[in-house]
């Protein structure tokens, strides 16, 4: 695994096209496959002394203490998909900038159309089905009697969803897609997917250096215990760590979001029974609801 300063290097030399992203992703991942704790590093180990503080963040106790992390990286697929995101709103949403036939193309190559069935007078939805009547169908808005439903074609829907996006006609998912999947997608949709898979293409060398830069940077706050706040072992294990923050009072200690102060900020009374309670290793929340400040 490269230490900070190897991590540092790499990101630099990508940033400056001095290597290429899949070679430095080459280089970054080439050793996490063992499944070890491979960040671990002796450089690791040595700025973890510096970092772990002598007390707990949240109860001022002096047990074990650990780093603990507020924050974790995502995964750097998470990263692109980010970046193409962005790169897709940057489109301005009311130019359709696929052609009209092109987009036609994709459907008819790529779906199953199942049409919604129309009243043949007047258009209407969804027309009811009756099961003895001698004719079929009741159009429940014009009342006209019927044995054959009527539909759009999908060259019609697609002249109404390039005139107007948001038509009432174009919202049913009557496209199925002809892989293995089998989605059910509505004009909009796959007008979406298309576009995305235009960005991404066009646009594939950057997107892919944005977000393994991106991916980098939160690796490197990772490592450099940024978002971190030490913690003894009880605390750890009591505290949902996602879901804590510095207390407003002191701004000294943490405490979990569902309370108003950290165990310091308690009137003394309060403070010293939650204090036990930590040293018990009961749960937060009941020692909360015991003292009724839930
Ligand atoms: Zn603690
Ligand atoms: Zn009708
Ligand atoms: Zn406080």
């Amino acid at each position: 695994m490269l230490t900070l300063q190897e991590q540092r290097d790499l990101r630099e030399k990508v940033a400056l096209d001095e290597i290429s992203v899949s070679i430095a992703k080459d280089i970054y991942w080439k050793d996490l496959k063992d499944g070890t704790r491979s960040w671990q590093t002796q450089d690791w180990k040595q700025r973890r002394e510096t970092f772990l503080k002598d007390k707990c963040e949240i109860c001022n106790g002096s047990g074990i203490l650990t780093i603990q992390h507020l924050s974790h990286p995502r995964k750097y697929n998470d990263y692109e998909n980010e970046i193409t995101r962005k790169y897709i709103s940057e489109l301005t949403d009311s130019t359709f900038i696929i052609q009209k036939s092109i987009f036609l193309d994709h459907i008819i190559k790529n779906y199953d159309y199942s049409p919604v069935p129309l009243c043949p007078k007047c258009q209407s939805r969804k027309p009811n089905k009756r099961v003895k009547k001698e004719l079929k169908f009741l159009c429940t808005k014009c009342h006209f009697e019927f044995n054959e439903t009527t539909s759009l074609s999908a060259e019609k829907l697609v002249d109404i969803f390039y005139e107007k996006k948001d038509s009432i006609e174009i919202k049913n998912k009557c496209f199925v897609s002809k892989d293995k999947w089998k989605n059910q997608h509505n004009l909009k949709e796959i007008h979406y997917w298309l576009l995305r898979t235009g960005t991404k293409a066009s646009n594939f060398a950057k997107i892919e250096k944005e977000a393994f830069l991106l991916y980098l940077d939160e690796n490197i706050k990772y490592i450099e215990f940024d978002d971190t706040i030490t913690a003894c072992k009880k605390c750890a294990s009591n505290y949902d760590l996602k879901n804590i923050e510095l207390c407003p009072n002191c701004k000294l200690f943490y405490k979990g979001t569902q309370y108003p102060t950290c165990i310091q900020c308690l009137p003394e009374d309060k403070r010293k029974s939650a204090l036990e309670k930590v040293e018990f290793g009961k749960q937060m929340n009941e020692m909360h609801k015991n003292l009724g400040i839930d």
